[in-house]
């Protein structure tokens, strides 16, 4: 499997010193993972109990949703609520009980906390509790918190899905579930690939209805494509299943790995392997060759903002030509992120969580060619003369498996490509 890959580093970045920083921090909270869920699950609606600021984030954030009959909304918290002179929880089931006489098509609600919620200690878990009493088997009930006082914009998503697994039905069928929302079209290829290798039966969380059959039990084994899942990681391990450890399918590499370590559980053959995976990591490769070239020999600094720092930076330094100088994580899990800190080159300060000052400082004194970062800090850091990504348009972006490879370099090539050519303009 390993071949046409550079070797293993002789020595990687799981055991090297992290750099643990808590101080002020520059992320996008939770509630942003409803922009893509509402996507993904067809018959579910995300209502925000929160504040005017998050209907605010949702409705700019996700504006393109004006024309159609949109599947989220919020309950404002108003003064008096937050001043604890309402009952709340009155409101709230009046809102539920609106919401859902009116819309029939919802088969599952999510209750999705905020600040404000949090602060005022609504508890929600009751709140679903009774209204699933009330709307069971129609619709399901659930709840997780979005609030941004202690998360970063991706936790979202695994808040969800981690709410969805205690209430799977139990099985013992030997099957694998695929964990992480990703876009329909690259679903379809990942399962393509699956089906390809002969690996199935095939479930896939969050799937895209209620109705879809899937279950959990101890003969299920689960691999995730998203690298922020660990809380749902840690649910699925409560219910028995077991974790294929792997490094996330970006790139050639990932992918192929990814791939190896389903193949090598469901016991597929090196040749099937290699009949399945040889055209597709051919189409990659050659992609990746051409969209890389402006990133030969530059380097990068990555502020902890997506959770998807970690395989990136694998992903830039070994199939990029690319050097790290910083790969910053809001958190980083062994379970999880070992596999690709294995693959990474010892070299890079790992960093974990953030003081915002001193990581800027940090970033001016070492000058890197791309730093990725979020929307808050890339501004600033292009007035002074730093190319930029946004990490958040990594979650926006299909950038998973084979066919996406060559458009992930492309992300990263671009703000180094913009860089050269108004350099050249301006001598
Ligand atoms: Fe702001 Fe918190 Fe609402 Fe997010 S959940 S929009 S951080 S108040």
């Amino acid at each position: 499997m390993t071949d046409q890959f550079t070797p293993p580093p002789a020595l990687g970045c799981r055991t090297s010193p992290v750099l643990k920083q808590r101080g002020q921090r520059e992320v996008f909270c939770g509630l942003t993972g409803i922009i893509w869920l509402h996507r993904k699950i067809q018959d579910a609606f995300f209502l925000v109990v929160g504040s005017r600021t998050c209907a605010h984030l949702l409705q700019s954030a996700a504006g393109v949703m004006i024309f159609a009959e949109p599947r989220f909304g919020t309950a404002i918290l108003e003064e008096s609520d937050l001043a604890g002179l309402n009952d709340t929880h009155a409101e709230l089931d009046r809102t539920v009980n609106e919401l859902l006489s009116r819309r029939p098509d919802i088969r599952q609600l999510f209750l999705v906390g905020s600040c404000p919620s949090e602060v005022i200690k609504l508890d929600l878990s009751r709140a679903a509790e009774r209204l699933t009493q009330q709307f069971a088997p129609k619709v399901r009930v659930l709840e997780y918190s979005g609030s941004g006082i202690e998360t970063t914009f991706t936790q979202g998503e695994d808040a969800c899905l981690a709410a969805m697994v205690p209430v799977l039905p139990a099985t013992n069928e030997r099957e694998l579930l695929v964990v992480g929302a990703l876009p329909d079209v690259v679903e379809d290829q990942m399962l393509s690939l699956l089906d390809g290798l002969g690996v199935g039966p095939v479930r896939v969380l969050p799937a895209r209805s209620v109705d879809t059959e899937m279950g959990v039990g101890e003969n299920t084994v689960y691999a995730l494509t998203q690298p922020f899942l660990t809380e749902t990681h840690a649910a699925l391990e409560r219910r028995g299943a077991h974790h294929l450890a792997a490094p996330f399918p970006f790139g050639d590499e990932g992918t192929t790995a990814w791939l190896a370590a389903i193949a090598a559980e469901f016991g597929v053959s090196d040749e099937k392997f290699k009949e399945v995976t040889e055209a597709p990591r051919r189409r990659a490769r050659a992609a990746i060759a051409q969209a890389s070239q402006p990133l030969h020999g530059q380097s990068a600094f990555f502020f902890p903002d997506s959770q998807l720092e970690v395989p990136l930076a694998r992903f830039l330094t070994r199939e990029c030509g690319m050097t790290a100088i910083e790969v910053g994580m809001p958190y980083i899990h062994d379970a999880v992120h070992g596999p690709d800190l294995d693959l990474l080159p010892s070299g890079p300060q790992i960093s974990e969580g953030q003081d915002v000052d001193m990581q800027l400082d940090r970033c001016r004194a070492a000058r890197p060619d791309l730093t990725v970062c979020g929307l808050g800090l890339a501004n600033p850091l292009e007035a002074e003369g730093l190319s930029t990504k946004w990490a958040i348009e990594l979650v926006f972006t299909p950038v998973h498996f084979y066919e996406q490879a060559g458009d992930l370099a492309s992300l990263f090539a671009r703000p180094l490509r913009r860089k050269s050519i108004l350099g050249v303009a301006a001598e």
